[in-house]
C-alpha cells in the first residue's frame, strides 16, 4: 500500500472542497484533495451548473415561442434533447476540467478514490483511499471532510431513474415526458418542473406543506405560484405522496390530501425532490470519534472544527443552507484557519437564489423574521412593471422589496422576484454585510436603464422617496 504524507487532506472536491484545496495550496500548505466521482462535486456535475444550463435552454425555447410579440417571426420551435444534453455536457466538462487545472496549478495533489478515516497515529490523522490504482494511505496533520450530500428518498419510492427520478436523473432525460409529477415544491422541484413544463410536459407539483419554497418571502412565492398557474402547472399543497403503482404504460401515484382523502394521478415520470441528506456513511466517522447530529450532519463550530482536533468539516455535510456558495465560503475560510490565520465563519447574510421563472432571490430577514426578532419595520416595494428596462426586455413579472428597521433604517432584508433577481441580490448582500441603511442604497447612483434600479427604488419607497411609483 503506498503512503502519502501531506499537511492537509481534503475529502471531496465539490464547491466546498476544491476551493479549500486551492486556497490551501496558495497558502503554501502541502495538500492532497481526494475525489471518488465528481471533480467539482454535485454543483458542477449534477447540480447548479447543468440545471442552470437546461433552465436557460427552456427559457430560450419559451422566449422563441413568444418572439412574434416583438414582431419577429421564427415559426414553432422544435427541441432536440440529444443536442441539448450534448451542449450541457460540454459546459460541465469545461468547468470540471478547470477545477483539476486550478488545483494542480496551485500545487495540490489530486487523488482519485473513495476515502475513509482510519485510526490516527502519532504522526497525524490517517485516511485510507480505495482508488483505481489500489489502496493508498494518506497521513495528514489536518483532515477536511467535504463529502457533500445526495438526494433523499421517501419510503416506497425507490429511485430507479426510469419511473422514479431524482434531480440527477431528471437532468439527463433524452426525451420530454408527457406527464411529470414532481414530489416536493422546494427550489429543485420547481426549477426542474418549470423546465419540463416549458418543454411541453403536463406537470403536477405535490407538496406536503401548505406553501411552496419553504420560508421564502411570501410575496415572492406568490409571483412564482402565479407563473406556474399561467404555465398550466397544477400545484397540490398540503398533499402527501403515499405510494405508486407501475401500470406498464404509466405510473399511478396516490396522494393524500389534508382532509385524509385519497386521490390518484397518472404520470410517465415521477421526480422526487424532497430534500438532500449528508454523505456521512462509510467515512469511519464513528471510529474516529467525529460527532454527527440526529439527522446525520457532522457537528462543526464557527471555525469548522469537529469534535476531533484537526478534523474539520464544511459544506452540505454540516447542514445549514445547503448551497454551493455557502460551501465555498466555508472552504476558503477553513484554509485560512488551517494556515494559522485568525479566521471564523462570520456571516450576516447568506443570499439564496431560486432559478424559477421569474427568479427569486433573497438576502437577510423576511418581514416575519424581522418582526420575530423584535424589529418594527418599514417596507418598500417596487414593481418590475414600472421599470423601463423590464418593459424594454419584455419581462415585467415581479418586484424588489427592501425591509429596514423603522428607527435606525438599517437594511434588514431584500427580496426580489423577477428577471435577473439572482444577479441583483449581491448588492443587497453587500448592504447587509456592511450594515448599510436604506439611504445608502437610495443615494447610490444606479445606472439607467437597468434592472438594478428596482432595488434603489424599493429602498427609496421604504422611506417614502420613490420617484417612479406613488409612495404610500
Ligand atoms: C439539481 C440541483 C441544483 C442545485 N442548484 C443550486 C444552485 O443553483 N445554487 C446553489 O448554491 N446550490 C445549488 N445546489 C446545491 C449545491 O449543489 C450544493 O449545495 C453544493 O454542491 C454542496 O457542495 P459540497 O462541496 O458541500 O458538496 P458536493 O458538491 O456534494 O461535493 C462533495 C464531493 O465529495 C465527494 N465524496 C463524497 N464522499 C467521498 C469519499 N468518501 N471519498 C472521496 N470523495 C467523496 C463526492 O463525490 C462529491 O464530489 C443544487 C443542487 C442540486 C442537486
Amino acid at each position: 500500500m503506498s503512503e502519502l504524507r501531506v499537511d492537509a487532506v481534503v475529502i471531496g472536491a465539490g464547491p466546498g472542497g476544491y476551493p479549500c484545496g486551492i486556497r490551501l495550496g496558495q497558502l503554501k500548505i502541502k495538500t492532497a484533495v481526494v475525489e471518488r466521482e465528481y471533480w467539482g462535486g454535485v454543483c458542477l456535475n449534477v447540480g447548479c451548473i447543468p440545471s442552470k444550463a437546461v433552465i436557460h435552454a427552456a427559457k430560450t425555447y419559451e422566449k422563441i415561442g413568444h418572439a412574434d410579440e416583438l414582431g419577429i417571426t421564427v415559426g414553432k420551435p422544435t427541441l432536440d434533447m440529444t443536442k441539448l444534453q450534448a451542449w450541457k455536457g460540454g459546459v460541465v466538462t469545461k468547468l470540471t476540467g478547470g477545477v483539476k487545472t486550478l488545483l494542480k496549478g496551485n500545487g495540490v495533489q489530486l487523488v482519485e478514490g473513495k476515502a475513509r478515516l482510519d485510526k490516527s497515529g502519532p504522526d497525524g490523522h490517517r485516511v485510507i483511499v480505495d482508488g483505481p490504482q489500489g489502496q493508498q494511505t494518506i497521513i495528514a496533520k489536518s483532515v477536511v471532510i467535504a463529502t457533500g450530500s445526495r438526494p433523499m428518498a421517501i419510503p416506497g419510492f425507490a429511485i430507479d431513474q426510469q419511473r422514479i427520478l431524482d434531480s440527477t436523473g431528471a437532468l439527463v432525460l433524452d426525451h420530454v415526458p408527457q406527464r411529470l409529477v414532481v414530489i416536493g415544491g422546494g427550489y429543485i422541484g420547481l426549477e426542474l418542473g418549470m423546465v419540463y413544463a416549458k418543454f411541453g410536459s403536463k406537470v403536477t407539483v405535490v407538496e406536503a406543506m401548505p406553501n411552496l419554497l419553504g420560508t421564502m418571502d411570501k410575496d415572492c412565492v406568490g409571483v412564482v405560484a402565479r407563473k406556474l398557474k399561467k404555465m398550466g402547472v397544477e400545484v397540490m399543497l398540503d398533499a402527501k405522496a403515499k405510494s405508486w403503482e407501475d401500470k406498464g404504460d404509466r405510473a399511478v401515484l396516490t396522494i393524500e390530501g389534508k382532509d385524509g382523502k385519497l386521490a390518484t394521478i397518472d404520470a410517465d415520470k415521477i421526480l422526487l425532490a424532497v430534500g438532500r441528506r449528508p454523505n456521512t456513511e462509510d467515512l469511519g466517522l464513528e471510529a474516529a470519534g467525529v460527532k454527527v447530529d440526529k439527522r446525520g450532519y457532522i457537528v462543526a463550530d464557527d471555525q469548522l472544527r469537529t469534535s476531533v482536533p484537526n478534523i474539520y468539516a464544511i459544506g452540505d455535510v454540516i447542514g445549514g443552507m445547503m448551497l454551493a456558495h455557502k460551501a465555498t465560503k466555508e472552504g476558503e475560510t477553513l484554509a485560512e484557519i488551517i494556515a494559522g490565520h485568525k479566521a471564523a465563519v462570520d456571516i450576516r447574510c447568506m443570499p439564496a437564489v431560486v432559478f424559477t421563472d421569474p427568479e427569486v432571490a433573497t438576502a437577510g430577514l423576511t418581514e416575519d423574521e424581522a418582526r420575530a426578532k423584535g424589529h418594527t419595520i418599514k417596507v418598500g416595494k417596487f414593481p418590475f412593471a414600472a421599470l423601463g428596462r423590464a418593459l424594454s426586455v419584455n419581462d415585467t413579472d415581479g418586484f424588489a422589496k427592501v425591509i429596514c428597521d423603522a428607527k435606525t433604517e438599517e437594511v434588514l432584508g431584500v427580496h426580489i422576484a423577477g428577471n435577473g433577481a439572482g444577479d441583483l441580490i449581491s448588492e443587497a448582500a453587500l448592504a447587509i454585510e456592511m450594515g448599510a441603511v436604506v439611504q445608502d442604497l437610495n443615494l447610490t447612483v444606479h445606472p439607467h436603464p437597468t434592472l438594478s434600479e428596482a432595488v434603489r427604488e424599493a429602498a427609496a419607497a421604504a422611506i417614502g422617496e420613490a420617484v417612479h411609483i406613488i409612495n404610500r
